[in-house]
Formats: structure tokens, C-alpha cells, sequence
């Protein structure tokens, strides 16, 4: 059975992030949600409610589980067994980041390959930082993030 690993900071999870999921889901045996639990960028909301909201929002896929991770990224996806670590891919802007991390992850570790799912053209423009702006503001995130992230952001 292939493994797969998805690391993400997911503060908040969107439909963009659950639409990678579902991709790698569809393909790998089992995949893992990794989130960070210190990320660089300054966090929203802390590790435990990110991987509570993703949790919810994924439930429904039999094979994917939620976990928190801190440390290397490689050595978390070597104790999980996994060949692969799954990145999003969206606009051109994402690409200089990426492909410097999946170098230097495959540096670290050549076993491990990254594989990039294209996001739904529906979901291209979205990102976590713009939902938190715009919840933040008070307007309204319906059809940017699942049902309980959407709660969430309203303050549980
Ligand atoms: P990180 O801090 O690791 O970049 P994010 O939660 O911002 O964490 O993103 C995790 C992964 O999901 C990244 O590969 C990112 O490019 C991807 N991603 C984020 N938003 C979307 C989206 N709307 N569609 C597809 N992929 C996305």
C-alpha cells in the first residue's frame, strides 16, 4: 500500500486544501494530513483547533487520517512508511517556494518523492491567509471553506 504525506500550516483549512486531499486519497493507499504545528507565518488559530477543523472537513475519506507534526518533515513521513509528500499547486507564485522545498526535502531524503496535484480551477485564487481577512472583516467565506471551518471563524 503507498503512502502519502500532505504537510500544510491548514490555518484554516479551504476547500482548496480538501481538494488536494481528495486528489492524493484517490490515488495513494493512505495519506496522511500533516499539520504543522509551529509554522513560519505568524499562526491563527493554534495546532489543535487546525487539525480539529481538518478533521472535520475530511471525515467522510476513509483512508486519510489528521495528525500534528513539529520537527523534520522527512523524518515524519519516514516513521509513517510513506514514498510520497503531496504539495498544492495554484497559481505560478507557488512555484519558487515549492520547488526549492521539494529539492531540498529529496536532498535530505531521496527516497521520498514530492508530487504536486493541481488544484481545481475553482480554487485557484483561494488562500487561507485571504479567508482570515475576509472573515475577519466580516464578510462571508460560504463556499471558500467546509461547513464547520465556516462556524469555526464565526467563533465556534
Ligand atoms: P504551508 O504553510 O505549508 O504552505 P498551507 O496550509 O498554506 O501550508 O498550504 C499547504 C499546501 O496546500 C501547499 O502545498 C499549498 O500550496 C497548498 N494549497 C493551499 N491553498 C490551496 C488551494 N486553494 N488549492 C490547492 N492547493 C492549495
Amino acid at each position: 500500500m503507498k503512502i502519502a504525506v500532505y504537510p500544510g500550516s491548514f490555518d484554516p483549512v479551504t476547500y482548496g486544501h480538501v481538494d488536494i486531499v481528495e486528489r492524493a486519497a484517490s490515488i495513494f493507499g493512505k495519506v496522511y494530513v500533516a499539520v504543522i504545528k509551529n509554522p513560519d507565518k505568524k499562526e491563527n488559530f493554534d495546532f489543535k483547533t487546525r487539525q480539529k477543523m481538518i478533521k472535520g472537513a475530511v471525515k467522510y475519506l476513509k483512508n486519510v487520517v489528521v495528525e500534528i507534526f513539529d520537527g523534520l518533515l522527512v523524518d515524519y513521513a519516514k516513521k509513517k512508511n510513506a514514498s510520497a509528500i503531496i504539495r498544492g499547486l495554484r497559481a505560478v507564485s507557488d512555484f519558487e517556494y515549492e520547488f526549492q522545498m521539494a529539492l531540498t526535502n529529496r536532498k535530505m531524503c531521496p527516497d521520498i518523492e514530492t508530487i504536486f496535484f493541481m488544484t481545481d480551477y475553482k480554487y485557484a485564487y483561494l488562500s487561507s491567509s485571504m479567508v482570515r481577512q475576509i472573515s475577519k472583516l466580516g464578510g462571508s467565506v460560504s463556499g471558500m471553506v467546509p461547513h464547520n471551518v465556516e462556524k469555526e471563524l464565526k467563533g465556534g
